[in-house]
């Protein structure tokens, strides 16, 4: 019988290594000071100098390894002539090691696709609020979201720098200290990576405080539609942060107990990798009416009909967006 780690459990151990070079660059585009943004489709809509050098970092490191994957990057950017630097050749030992769920063991690297959004959070990363931004890479198989790897690159850094780009940060940031779980010794940026079926890793599971209706949205691309469903949860507390990933990761780390955004806007990339991570810890990720989001390679990139997740609790939520809501966002 043939051996060796499966094609997905090979494209995770990559997927983990090139999401922590992604954190690597993305650091160093803020120590370094220019962030080049550019407009997309509006003022809320930006790309960076690490949007770019990201999405060219991961897309030419998997697709050099793995040259059968459909991937599909947010950025729009010319193909080719990739800087040899960006590159990331490494791959995950601890993930090689660990078995592959036997109902992935067949998949060809012709099947998969990958969904790529290099910097989640954007708006927020150009404001300062460092640690909304996370590095997406979502594995899919038959429409379904199956594997994903989230980068934060500045877990902790609050323990290791007051952001000021003008200042040189790169100074006082820390790429490889071991030691203190938090406080100025703290290892800056982690990477949390998950295979359903298998689980998830890199992060502390904790459930928000049982009987409270804390719900995380969006705070830079609001409306009334947004609000209207966010109210209709009747919460306890609403917390307003950038970023699909990091809206998650308050998930599975309870600070939050739902994830409410009834607008379209937000993409398959944004979604991929995340829903992976709270599916697999036990979490339930759809849109507003409760539809599973498909993956396929040939989708519409966009979300039309919004976000709704959560770890526990899922039906409560679900049961409240108003028909008026569902009525406004059509699949
Ligand atoms: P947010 O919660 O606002 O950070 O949004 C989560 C993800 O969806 C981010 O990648 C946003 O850029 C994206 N997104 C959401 N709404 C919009 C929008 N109206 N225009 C562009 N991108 C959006
Ligand atoms: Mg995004
Ligand atoms: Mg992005």
């Amino acid at each position: 019988m043939a051996s060796g780690p499966s094609v997905l459990m090979r494209l995770v151990a990559s997927a983990y290594s090139i999401a922590q070079k992604a954190g690597v660059i993305v650091r160093r585009v803020i120590a370094e000071g220019d962030l080049g943004i550019v407009e997309k489709t509006c003022a809320t809509d930006l790309q960076t100098k690490a949007d770019r050098l990201v999405q060219m970092s991961i897309c030419s490191s998997l697709a050099r390894k793995f040259p059968r994957l459909t991937i599909i990057g947010e950025e729009d950017l010319p193909l080719g002539g990739v800087d040899q630097e960006l590159i990331e050749d490494d791959q995950w030992e601890e993930i090689l090691q660990k078995p592959c769920p036997a109902q992935y063991l067949a998949i060809k690297e012709e099947d998969l696709v990958v969904w790529v959004d290099p910097l989640d959070g954007t708006k927020e990363y150009t404001e300062g609020l460092l640690d909304n931004v996370t590095v997406l890479i979502g594995v899919a198989y038959e429409g379904e979201a199956i594997a994903g790897v989230i980068n934060q690159p500045y877990y902790n850094y609050q323990g290791n720098c007051i952001h000021s780009p003008q200042n040189g940060a790169k100074q006082v940031f820390r790429e490889h200290s071991k030691g203190a779980e938090a406080g100025p010794d703290a290892e800056l940026g982690r990477t949390i990576w998950g295979v359903l079926g298998l689980g998830a890793f890199g992060f502390q599971l904790q459930e928000a405080p049982a009987g409270k209706h804390i719900v995380t949205t969006t705070r830079s691309h609001g409306s009334k539609l947004v609000s209207d469903c966010v109210s209709a949860m009747e919460p306890d507390a609403v917390l307003r942060v950038g970023g699909a990933g990091n809206k998650i990761i308050q998930l599975i780390e309870g600070k939050a107990s739902a994830y409410v955004f009834a607008s379209p806007g937000c993409k398959k990339w944004d979604t991929c990798a995340p829903e992976v991570i709270l599916r697999a810890v036990g979490g339930k990720l759809t849109d507003v009416h409760g539809n599973a989001l498909r993956y396929y390679k040939d989708v519409k990139h966009m979300n039309s009909a919004g976000v709704l997740a959560a770890l526990r609790n899922y039906d409560y939520y679900a049961s409240r967006v108003p028909e008026s809501v569902k009525k406004a966002l059509v699949p």
